[in-house]
């Protein structure tokens, strides 16, 4: 599909909005209209003439050619982003009539509706938020129900964070083997066996020096999350000296959380649970993604259902007293029944939090590469799975706290961490909120420094592989010192 952008500068939404239409579609964005051009294309301009900015939306694809316009008088105190959403919304309603189709967000495309959501609440209260959802954002009864309630539960967990407050996000980028619906840069632990020694080492001096600039510069560690990858591919000795590296360098008495993502149940066992345990890291994480065999099957997880439920009697037998659980609606091969199913099978594990998530592929999945497409009857097939998790999630005593949204996800959805009280990933918010600094450790990772006083983040990228990391580790130790500088500057 040709998208045309003519004399504005729309081009970022207009193209997600089209994307959200048509996820499998190569979207061409061109400046000019060639005359004589032939459809498929879209074709979006702005010309301002007498006061006024005159917004044009074209859809021409083969038996369906629908135009839209409208004027926006340049005198509008918020001009550019009147502008941007009324054309975004000309387009959305277009695509919906060619389509047949509406999307839960109407014209939200972005990552962080809830942050959104909270903006406008603060700015003129909960029903304003609201009817500026429903009314300017197109966005649906439930989902907005769904964001109020999430923003309140999220607001209570962001109080807890201060000026100088930061977390931190541990990398291991290593998997047993490859799920087929993760683009993710992870190694499998086959290929990489050799490099894992090496790159732990670094690791946990990357984690000193870390360590020795938040202590220098004051800084509060609200909470640690070790994820990946998959952080269970470690041994159970290195899962331990990992945890107690944390432990010995940072000040944990302000350390309100310790995750470890164990992931997947073939990687988990007694020995490493107990590390985990002895180093008092006290969430984990056991992802089944779904109940279901035969879907586990069609993913690529080379484990069953049975030794999700194994693992997690195991993990209560150890005293783990916050287990989180990772579900997936939308895999291919689920169905509603299926998916219904699985929740019964969680329900009866009891976890303290469960995160639903939508099924989002990238170009380099496997899923992809074999011809799965997302959208169409695959879409309604996930937005239903979404909706018997609103039904029945509220009933087993969880709520929503955190929520976020991926681009090429299954009907335009969302993923939304789901707990019992008391019992919410505050990590999970303060990244999705970018509350505060959190500091990235390990191949792949990123640290995000947030101005306390401000809105705006700088980014420090550490090398994706673990090659690179190994090889340029000296590098992310200089760029490190980044944290440092960016702390003196404030004070
Ligand atoms: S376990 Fe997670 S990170 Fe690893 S391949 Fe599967 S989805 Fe990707």
């Amino acid at each position: 599909m040709t998208v045309y952008i003519d004399n504005h500068t729309f081009h970022y939404e207009t193209e997600n909005l089209v994307r959200l239409f048509f996820p499998d579609e190569k979207i061409i964005i061109e400046k000019e209209i060639p005359e004589n051009t032939v459809p498929p294309y879209i074709y979006t301009s702005m010309n301002i003439n007498d006061g006024n900015a005159h917004i044009y939306v074209r859809v021409n694809t083969e038996g369906f050619d629908e135009a839209d316009v409208k004027e926006i008088a340049l005198s509008d105190k918020d001009f550019e982003k009147t502008a941007e959403r009324t054309m975004a919304v000309c387009l959305y309603k277009l695509l919906c009539k060619l389509t047949g189709t509406t999307k839960p967000w109407g014209i939200l495309t972005g990552v962080r509706p809830i942050k959104l959501f909270r903006r406008l609440s603060d700015k003129n209260g909960k029903e304003y938020a609201e009817s500026y959802f429903r009314d300017k954002l197109l966005v649906s009864d439930e989902k907005i129900r769904l964001s109020a309630w999430t923003e309140e539960n999220e607001r209570k967990i962001l109080a807890l964070s201060k000026p100088m407050s930061v977390s931190l996000y541990i990398s291991i980028p290593f998997c047993p083997s490859r799920c087929s619906y993760c683009s993710f840069i992870s190694q499998t632990a086959d290929r990489a066996k050799k490099l894992i020694a090496p790159y732990f080492e670094l690791l946990c001096r990357e984690l000193e020096c870390t360590a020795e600039i938040v202590r220098d510069k004051k800084l509060i560690l609200e909470s640690v999350y070790i994820g990946g990858g998959t952080p269970t591919t470690l041994s159970a000795e290195q899962l331990y000296i990992l945890i107690k590296t944390v432990r010995d360098n940072f000040d944990m008495s302000g350390c309100r959380e310790f995750t470890v993502e164990a992931g997947r149940p073939d990687t988990i066992d007694e020995e490493k649970l107990k590390a985990i345990s002895e180093g008092r890291a006290d969430r984990i994480s056991i992802n089944p993604q779904t109940l279901n065999d035969s879907v586990l099957e069609v993913i690529g997880r080379k484990h069953t259902s049975k030794q999700i439920y194994d693992t997690f009697a195991l993990a209560r037998k150890m005293g783990f007293a916050h287990i989180n659980t990772d579900l997936i609606a939308g895999l291919p091969t689920d169905t509603a029944e299926s998916f219904s199913a699985t929740l019964d099978g969680i329900f009866s594990l009891a976890p303290e939090s469960i995160t639903v998530h939508t099924l989002a592929l990238k170009r380099s999945s496997r899923l992809t590469l074999q011809g799965h497409s997302i959208g169409g009857d695959s879409g309604a097939a996930a937005a239903k799975m979404l909706e018997l998790c609103s039904e029945r999630l509220p009933k087993a005593g969880y709520e929503p706290y955190y929520l976020y949204r991926q681009s090429r996800i299954e009907g335009g959805l969302e993923n939304t961490g789901w707990s019992k009280k008391g019992f919410e990933g505050i990590y999970n918010v303060f990244v999705m909120d970018e509350t505060h600094t959190v500091i990235g450790c390990g191949a792949g990772a990123v640290t995000k420094l947030k101005n306390p006083y401000g809105s705006d983040l700088t980014r420090i990228f550490n090398y994706k592989y673990p090659y690179e990391y190994i090889s340029g580790f000296e590098e992310i130790l200089r760029r490190k010192e980044q944290v440092r500088t960016f702390y003196n500057e404030l004070s």
